[in-house]
């Protein structure tokens, strides 16, 4: 038998399920196919950040692929509608005979994914669906009233207990030796029409498994241990930096966990602080995913919390801009938009303080912020990004209360006193006393010496009372 191996989210030759199977069922061979979907990645908001590494990424794949006989072909469908009949199109000419994939599970990925299982499936082949993306598939764990969870800490203790009773699960063998080639692999595109090119602008973010295995075991050695204490410190790297790699699956969440388990050794809640506290992050993306499968509304655009679709958010296209470019004359907040659209990523902590300025200081709709975003983000994910924005926005699943409003200059004295993540992406504002750049009064005093750097947009004391008023309108 032949098989036809689909690659989407998941990128990579090591623990993966879908290839792993239709490597050893192929005893005639497997065929890889990835389908760029230009058109539908637009809707979806993609950017150039993230097409640059998935396409680096795919480069290689496709050489590790082929050192195992695996040829991949790179194919183009405008959008996932085309898709069913590429790929029978695909398998037809290979004699493919059984069709593999890892699951996604996003709503229209969902949709693509049940009618290419109605096409191909219908034309005789065989359709092998796997859970892949996260540790517990995502709908595994419900609570005591079989419904979906919404609030992250029961949903992290059930998490915990379900690793308990049956074990971290397995990785997936690596597919075996090398064979002939069933035809020859297509070029990897280098550039996708559409998509501006990033020349080289995001090429810090190497690309493959191994990088992605040399950062997680980097992380592991030399700063896991002093995670809970500096990983709010945005300048300096404290954190993995692997969401690039996690959200196109170049390397799996149960690699993580494995290793992360191992340095603590064995453990997923007690030991080292910092090991247990990554790996607790690694469920809130699990939780997110949980999110996703459970309430489709929010990857629809639509708020988790029903009532706060009522909201009068500002249409504020100048407030949207000067936050988008990083000039709100807020310099934290300025500094981590700049990060962003430098890098493609966005220390945590400034992806929270700019998510509430955004949506509570200018009372702009989040789904505003959160289209930017994953058009700038060189890891853009819907679930954590949704997840992320909802819960800035006080309209999501176990989000901050609204009347808790970050005040964003208290943010930057208390993650960045001394500035330096500021002058780093703010480099307008050098020469400033640090207790000047988290204090409007001394900043404004300051400011006419350094006449390229703006005045506040807004005044954090009366838009907190604005967004409060905005809240209690809809409640
Ligand atoms: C407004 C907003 C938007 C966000 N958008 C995205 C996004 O598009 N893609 C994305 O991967 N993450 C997103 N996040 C979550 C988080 O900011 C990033 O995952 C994290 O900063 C990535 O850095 P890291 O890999 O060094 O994380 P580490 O601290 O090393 O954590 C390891 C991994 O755990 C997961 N993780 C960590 N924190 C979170 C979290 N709060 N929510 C969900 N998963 C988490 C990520 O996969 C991350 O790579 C968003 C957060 C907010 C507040």
């Amino acid at each position: 038998m032949r098989s036809l191996m689909w690659f989407r989210s998941d990128l990579r030759l090591t623990d993966n399920p879908a290839l792993t199977a239709a490597v050893t069922s192929g005893d005639h061979g497997t065929v890889a196919v990835f389908v760029c979907c230009s058109e539908q990645w637009l809707e979806h908001d993609w950017g150039a950040p993230k097409v640059d590494f998935l396409l680096r990424n795919l480069e290689d794949l496709s050489r590790r692929l082929e050192l195992i006989g695996v040829p991949l072909l790179v194919l183009q469908a405008d959008f996932f509608a085309e898709v069913p009949s590429v790929l029978l199109e695909v398998a037809r000419e290979h004699d493919c005979e059984a069709l593999f994939f890892n699951r996604e599970y996003e709503v229209n990925e969902r949709r693509r994914d049940e009618g290419v299982s109605r096409h191909v499936g219908g034309a005789g082949l065989e359709v092998l669906a796997f859970d892949d993306q996260a540790i517990i598939e995502p709908s595994a764990l419900r609570t005591t009233q079989g419904t979906f969870y919404t609030v992250f800490t029961p949903f992290y203790r059930s998490w915990v207990r379900s690793l308990e009773e049956s074990g971290i699960p397995e990785l997936e063998p690596s597919p075996g030796s090398r064979r002939e080639l069933p035809c020859q692999p297509s070029p990897v595109p280098t550039e996708i029409e559409g998509f501006a090119p990033a020349k080289g602008r995001f090429d810090g973010w190497k690309a493959g498994e191994e990088a992605a295995r040399r950062r997680l075991e980097r992380f592991l050695e030399e700063r896991a241990q002093q995670y809970p204490e500096s990983r709010d410190v945005p300048s300096q790297e404290a954190t993995s930096s692997l969401s690039p790699y996690l959200a196109l699956g170049v390397i799996s969440a149960r690699t993580c966990l494995w290793d992360a388990a191992e340095a603590n050794k064995g453990q997923v809640t007690g030991g080292e602080k910092g090991l247990a506290g990554w790996i607790r992050q690694l469920v809130w993306r699990e939780f997110y995913r949980h999110v996703l499968v459970g309430y489709p509304r929010v990857s629809m655009n639509r708020a988790f919390k029903v009532e706060t679709e009522r909201i009068a958010w500002r249409r504020d296209e100048e407030g949207f801009q000067a936050w988008s470019e990083g000039r709100t004359g807020v310099p934290f907040v300025d500094a981590g938009m700049r990060q962003l659209r430098e890098t493609g990523w966005m220390h945590n902590r400034l992806r929270m303080v700019t998510a509430m300025f955004l949506t509570k200081d200018l009372l702009i709709d989040w789904r505003w912020g959160e289209r930017f975003f994953m058009q700038q983000l060189v890891d853009g994910d819907l679930a954590n990004n949704n997840g992320g924005w909802q819960w800035a926005a006080s309209t999501g699943t176990d989000a901050a209360p609204y009347f808790r409003i970050f005040n964003p200059w208290t943010q930057g004295r208390r993650y960045d006193p001394d500035g330096e993540f500021i002058r780093r992406w703010v480099p307008e504002l050098a020469g400033i006393a640090p207790s000047a750049l988290h204090d409007p009064k001394q900043l404004a005093d300051a400011l006419p010496a350094k006449p390229d750097y703006p005045h506040p947009v807004v005044n954090h004391a009366s838009a907190r009372v604005r967004a409060l008023e905005a809240f209690q309108a809809t409640r």
